[in-house]
């Protein structure tokens, strides 16, 4: 079988200055003030907020059918205190209704509901720390580091090496150390992700270099060279099947940064059928997820159910010591933002197990923040609890 060498795209021209966003379109503002488009942030189709959640309700759902046995299967089902019930909350001032004493699974990679909380609060970790960078006159490269593969490697196998090598690489070889010196380097983001195509798992490193000044393109193109070679030794020394010189490494300047964190995240937000089969890059694992709960594709869901048992445990993003407390950022775990809630919302009413086991049973349960959200006299809201506890009647019990 060939060895895939990953797909990287091209270096780039850089270009000095900074992104800007105003909440639809982000563009890279250039110091002699002209705009370059980095693309719009709605590639996301428009869905109301309430769309939205029931998507990530129904792709729990399915993530939960896949994974029995993981703490994901209690997520928004079991509840923190088991003496109480499940409280229905309401924000007046935001019309948002959510889940109280409902335990929250805070898995990055594999919930649909926790990823997409976590990624929104390290999102704009991400930025602030970038954005503090650059407005002190630094600059942010973006690395890809990634080694060759194909159907044949195990996702276990590959994340064991690439953890070595990145270990090794970014710690500090000698050489390494000597090359991130000669860059500039003062901090650094890595991100890890993974994706799936023709040549199976594709996990990969981006990582956001925050550098002192930008640095002139023939130079940057030597010590990428260099560091290249040394992440060849590195993925050598972890005994993983070895990247060449084109593919292993990359550096991207600072546009690519700032457009690489503007859609990092994004791809949970997407709530229709967007598969994106067969670009470059193949599929995210929530991808994977879609393509099994929407076209039942039982591949799709063996593939998603080993990427989420192969990730389980491994750092979304680790960032270098000392960057988090140069920018006041705060050290939350994933945990904390999960089950992070306003302090204002009231608390409506409370569903005991007899009402809340058929909503959850019927999937049901973003509908009725919804009918909450959508009537205030909470009639709708009652209705639908009543309905569904009929209804328990005369489906067939599952196990749940
Ligand atoms: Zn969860």
């Amino acid at each position: 079988m060939d060895l895939f060498y990953g797909a990287n795209p091209p270096l780039s021209t850089s270009f000095h200055g900074s992104v800007v966003s105003n909440g639809k379109y982000s563009y890279w503002l250039l110091s002699d003030g002209k705009k370059l488009p980095l693309g719009t942030i709605t590639e996301t189709p428009s869905a109301t907020p309430a769309e939205v959640r029931k998507r990530r309700y129904q792709l729990l759902y399915h993530a939960k059918k896949l994974l029995p046995k993981e703490r994901i299967a209690g997520c928004l089902f079991k509840r923190v205190d088991a003496a109480q019930g499940v409280k229905v909350l309401f924000n007046k001032a935001r019309n948002k209704a959510n889940y109280g004493n409902l335990q929250r699974c805070a898995n990055p990679w594999a919930c649909p509901y926790c990823a997409a909380k976590i990624t929104e609060s390290r999102k704009a970790d991400v930025k602030k720390a970038m954005d503090g960078h650059l407005a002190t006159g630094g600059y942010v490269y973006l690395m890809t580091l990634t080694n060759s593969h194909n159907a044949s490697h195990s996702l276990k196998f590959l994340k064991e090496g690439q953890r070595q090598a990145m270990r090794r690489f970014m710690g500090g070889t000698r050489v390494s150390r000597a090359l991130f010196a000669a860059l500039g380097k003062q901090h650094h983001i890595n991100a890890y992700e993974v994706t799936h195509g023709q040549n199976g798992f594709h996990p990969h490193h981006h990582v956001l270099l925050f550098v002192a000044s930008e640095l002139d393109q023939e130079v940057l193109e030597g010590l990428r060279d260099q560091l290249a070679a040394e992440w060849i030794n590195c993925c050598a020394n972890a005994g993983l099947p070895l990247p060449d010189m084109k593919h292993g490494l990359d550096i991207r300047s600072g546009r690519f940064a700032a457009d690489y964190v503007n859609k990092w995240g994004l791809e949970h937000e997407m709530t229709k059928g967007h598969i994106k089969k067969g670009k470059e890059g193949g599929m995210t694992p929530f991808d994977l997820l879609r393509d099994y709960a929407d076209n039942g594709n039982a591949q799709s869901g063996k593939l998603f159910q080993e990427f989420a048992l192969s990730f389980k445990g491994a750092r979304q993003l680790v960032w270098s010591r000392g960057l988090k407390k140069l920018y006041k950022i705060g050290e939350k775990t994933d945990q904390e933002i999960a089950d992070e809630t306003d302090n204002v919302s009231e608390e409506l009413f409370t569903l005991d197990q007899e009402f809340w086991i058929p909503l959850n049973r019927q999937q049901r349960t973003a509908d009725l923040l919804q009918y909450v959200e959508e009537d205030p006299s909470l009639q709708k809201a009652m209705e639908l609890v009543r309905q569904c506890l009929l209804n328990e009647h005369k489906i067939p019990i599952l196990d749940g």
